[in-house]
């Protein structure tokens, strides 16, 4: 059996962006969309939100892009080895009961806080658009995972390399559908 806290998968995502998987079923079972969990790396680190991607029944995945020190230590454990602390879920829920349509938009490592989100909506009947943007197809991250949660996935990249941006890319969904309001484009 794997230990409290134990890092059971470990995915280089990008160069700056990993995701591991912890074994911590209580947690796994209690998480909803939006929540996110505290952790700590070593019994002298920093404390760092990350928000909760997916769970199965015991593991709990999130996905951290390496800014400063403390996520820079989270990076050097490996697949086998235990986090000190793993504490959650925190947060209140992403409101998904009652909701029929919905745009998700997600930009870089942003999409892997969208991706729980437009799951939850999707696997509640939602119809879900997905808008993951990103600088260049080179770091695009969590393709397949955000296209199984979404109804429609809209890749947008600021150079062009994978599709246009994210403004032209809703605004492309929206039109001639009156259901679809955007936000002022200051907004987005
Ligand atoms: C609720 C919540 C959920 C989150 N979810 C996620 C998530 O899912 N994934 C994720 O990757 N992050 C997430 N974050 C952010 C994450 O917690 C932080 O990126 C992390 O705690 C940074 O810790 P660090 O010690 O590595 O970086 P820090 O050392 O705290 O550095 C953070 C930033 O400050 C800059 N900085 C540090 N020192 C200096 C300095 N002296 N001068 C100038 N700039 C400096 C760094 O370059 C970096 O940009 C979340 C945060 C919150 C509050």
């Amino acid at each position: 059996m794997p230990e409290k806290y134990q890092i059971m998968s470990k995915k280089v995502l990008t160069p700056d962006i990993t995701s591991i998987s912890v074994y911590a079923p209580l947690i796994a079972r209690k998480a909803r969309a939006g929540q996110f969990i505290i952790l700590r790396a070593a019994p002298d680190g920093e404390r760092i939100p990350l928000t909760v991607s997916s769970t199965t029944d015991e593991l709990v995945t999130v996905v951290f892009q390496k800014v400063g020190d403390s996520t820079m230590t989270l990076d050097e454990l490996n697949e086998g080895e235990c986090l000190q602390d793993f504490v959650g879920p925190l947060g209140e829920p992403t409101p998904i009961e009652g909701v029929k349509r919905a745009a998700v938009v997600g930009g870089g490592l942003g999409c892997a806080i969208a991706l729980p989100v437009a799951k939850a909506l999707h696997d509640a009947g939602a119809e879900v658009d997905l808008i993951g943007g990103f600088r260049t197809k080179d770091i695009v991250i969590l393709e397949d995972e955000m296209r199984d949660a979404s109804d429609n996935l809209y890749i947008c990249t600021d150079d062009g390399s994978y599709g246009g941006a994210v403004r032209p890319g809703l605004r492309h969904r929206a039109a001639g559908d009156d259901e679809i309001r955007l936000p002022p484009d200051k907004a987005l």
